[in-house]
């Protein structure tokens, strides 16, 4: 016998009738190990341990039930099928089969015994209750209620794999355990006892072979909570692994200088919030410590998160380093080369700009002076971490909307700053607000700055959801609006992805609108016009030349011109709550008030009519963003950054969500008191999907 030989450790075709193919099959499931069989959880069970009365069968469980057939018929209802009535006394059920011979049926004789097992519905008013194609097997009377089938475990399965197999494999595994071999049980003694969790062993085996079927919600049962609590620390561990080792690294620390920051304010012509004031306190901390920074900025859209960033740019331009600016298009890092530019002139700064248009000389010139140092503040799109691209100093790197980015790109900016063993710091921004649960787990290497308060003088936003077959009545809102000096936006939505229908779309809005309002200026905006074609109309719509801007959702992030105060967005069924915010977000940013307009296209699916009635209800970034989560799940919402993370085997984001809450300070405990299970654990969890070599 080997002793402290871990099932860890031993790949899965040491059990007996496991080969290459199967293997493979395995492979898919992520199941590598020993270990990783006993890790892969039944979902629900069957209870073949007895037989339950018809009467007392529960539509929606899975039960073993007896009966004698009282009638076996074809029926041709829509669909050729075999209906047996069974009866045992207590009630009656009907078998269906779509699939059956004539043979099986001549079996089926009225007074004939059945033992059934399958899947118990229920229907209709007067309540019938059937089973569809259930395991069945002919009895005489007297074997009646002898049944030894146990509780059975029910298992994710892939193609080629069947619950048989799975059940065998777990069967296997349980007995190497019982001829001794270990497998690693990576929480503290001291955890569990809090939790009176029992031991994993004790654990595996009462999930993969219960005595009788556990009541109530799996998730809900120690053994499995237990397991739940490993996946999420894993996962939480992935990424606080990586932030430790970069707390180890050494960056530049800035001083701020006072005099520049009054200095600036003044230029901006506002004071800040206290929200905003609090945070930039929390960077300039971090700025000068001796340890690069890894902060995530959220605030909602048009919570003022450009001053932010500019402080903590100013800090480090002061201390002789560059900034780099880095936004997902390059109509919004226009609007902030406006921006900066308006305040930092009057400081004597200059802000230089980088974009995929630039080419030849310009392109050359423009890089040469970031090369060497001239440039101090660059902002640009991700022509910022093509190759050719080098800095001289680079101190600082910001990141605007990060989820349109993918950590890699985030990554090959910052690495540009990499000088010996100095690490650039970096403050990346979103306007999409992160529900607390996905925040503490999905971006567990970032710490979390909140800007929750906006700009003084701001009304919220009024949102109406309306039929498409009320265009009218928007059309007449638009007019009166016009007429008492507003500015609209129209929003064109499309399902397909095709950028070009997209715009024809959009186009064809614009059209329509001139026709039905031509009185009025529209101008039309879309993704595949040229970047100057672009600029120009939306100089005339800031400019108010223009009454009504007809876009796509190109206009989604960044766009300000507080002047706009009412929108319309058509098909606004069609886009995700996230979306709908951030365009949203465009109005509202003035003295005015502001109105939303969505309209749809009936008829609405439920989930559709839910985003659209939480639009109406609130403003909240984070409400919006918590029942975004609720309709799409976390992974989706984290973006480009869930490769690896989040797609978990038995947790879930919004039930564990008590459990999440634990999961950060425990984490803490186990990098400093037991870093020996960290890797064990992620790979047990994550396996081979955590792709970052570094943050
Ligand atoms: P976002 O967080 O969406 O990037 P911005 O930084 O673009 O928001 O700010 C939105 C608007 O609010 C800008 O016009 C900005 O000048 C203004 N603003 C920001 N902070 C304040 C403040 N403290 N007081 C008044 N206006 C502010
Ligand atoms: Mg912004």
């Amino acid at each position: 016998m080997q002793k402290e030989t871990y099932l860890d450790d031993l790949a899965v075709t040491e059990l007996k009738g496991v080969g290459e193919k199967v293997a493979e099959k395995l492979q898919r499931l992520g199941i590598e190990s020993v270990a990783d069989v006993l890790f892969h959880l039944p979902f629900r069970y069957e209870d073949r341990s007895k037989v339950v009365a018809i009467g007392a069968l529960q539509s929606g469980t899975s039960s073993l039930f007896e009966g004698q057939v009282e009638l076996a018929e074809v029926v041709f209802r829509g669909r050729r099928s075999m209906l047996v009535r069974l009866g045992d006394g207590t009630g009656f059920i009907t078998l269906r089969f779509f699939h059956f011979s004539m043979s099986q049926k001549q079996a089926l004789q009225r007074g004939q015994w059945l033992r059934c097992f399958g899947d118990i519905r229920s229907y209709g008013q007067t309540i019938k209750t059937e089973v569809v194609h259930p395991e069945y097997e002919l009895i005489t009377e007297d074997q009646r209620g002898q049944v030894d089938g146990g509780v059975l475990a029910v298992y994710p399965v892939t193609d080629g794999l069947n619950q048989a197999t799975f059940r065998k494999l777990s069967r296997l595994a349980f007995a190497m355990l019982e001829q001794g071999f270990l497998v690693r049980d990576c929480l503290p003694k001291q955890l569990l006892q809090e939790h009176a969790w029992p031991e994993l062993v004790v654990c595996l085996q009462q999930l993969h072979c219960p005595t009788s079927v556990p009541s109530g919600e799996l998730s809900q049962i120690p053994a499995f909570k237990r397991l739940i609590y490993e996946e999420l620390l894993a996962n939480h561990l992935s990424l606080s692994r990586l932030k430790q080792g970069v707390d180890h690294f050494s960056s530049p620390q800035f001083k701020i200088n006072d005099k520049v920051q009054r200095q600036f304010l003044e230029v901006v012509g506002f004071s800040l919030t206290g929200a905003q004031q609090r945070v930039v306190n929390e960077i300039s901390t971090d700025l000068l410590s001796a340890h690069p920074m890894q902060r995530l900025l959220q605030g909602d859209v048009g919570s003022g998160k450009t001053v932010v960033a500019a402080c903590a740019a100013l800090m480090a331009i002061g201390a002789g380093y560059q900034v780099a600016l880095m936004a997902p298009t390059e109509l919004l890092a226009e609007q902030h080369v406006k921006n900066f530019d308006a305040w930092f002139s009057q400081l004597g700064i200059e802000v230089a700009c980088l974009f995929g248009r630039h080419k030849g000389k310009t392109y050359q010139a423009i890089t040469e002076g970031i090369r060497e140092g001239r440039s101090k503040f660059i902002i640009g799109t991700h022509a910022l971490v093509q190759e050719k691209v080098d800095f001289n100093k680079l101190g600082l790197v910001i990141i605007d909307e990060q989820h349109r980015f993918g950590v890699h790109q985030r990554l090959a900016l910052r690495d540009k700053g990499v000088v010996g063993d100095l690490y650039p710091h970096q403050l990346v921004m979103t306007a999409t607000p992160i529900p607390r649960t996905l925040a503490l787990l999905g971006y567990a290497d970032l710490d979390l700055s909140v800007i929750d308060e906006l700009p003084p003088g701001r009304t919220p936003v009024t949102t109406t959801v309306l039929s498409i077959s009320k265009r009218g009545l928007v059309i007449d809102r638009i007019k009166q609006g016009v007429e008492d000096g507003r500015q609209v936006y129209w929003v064109c939505t499309l399902v397909e992805e095709s950028e070009v229908l997209q715009c024809q779309a959009a186009e064809v809005a614009a059209q329509l609108l001139t026709a039905q309002l031509p009185d009025l200026n529209i101008g039309l905006v879309h993704g595949r016009m040229k970047f100057d074609e672009k600029q120009t109309v939306m100089g005339q719509f800031k400019r108010q030349q223009l009454d009504i801007l007809v876009a796509t959702t190109v206009i989604e992030v960044g766009v300000d011109v507080p002047n706009a105060s009412l929108m319309v967005i058509e098909n606004a069924e069609r886009l995700g709550l996230a979306q709908l915010h951030q365009l949203r977000g465009r109005v509202g940013r003035g003295q005015r008030d502001s109105h939303c307009v969505l309209m749809y296209q009936a008829p609405l699916s439920d989930n559709a009519n839910e985003r659209l009635t939480v639009m109406r209800e609130t403003n909240n970034g984070f409400k919006i963003a918590e029942k975004d989560m609720q309709l799409r799940g976390p992974g989706e919402l984290l973006g480009k950054r869930q490769a690896g993370f989040m797609r978990f085997k038995i947790a879930d984001m919004l039930r564990d969500a008590e459990l999440i809450e634990q999961i950060a300070d425990e984490a803490e405990r186990v990098l400093v008191n037991n870093p020996k299970v960290v890797e064990p654990l992620i790979h047990r969890w994550l396996g081979n999907s955590v792709e970052y070599a570094h943050v």
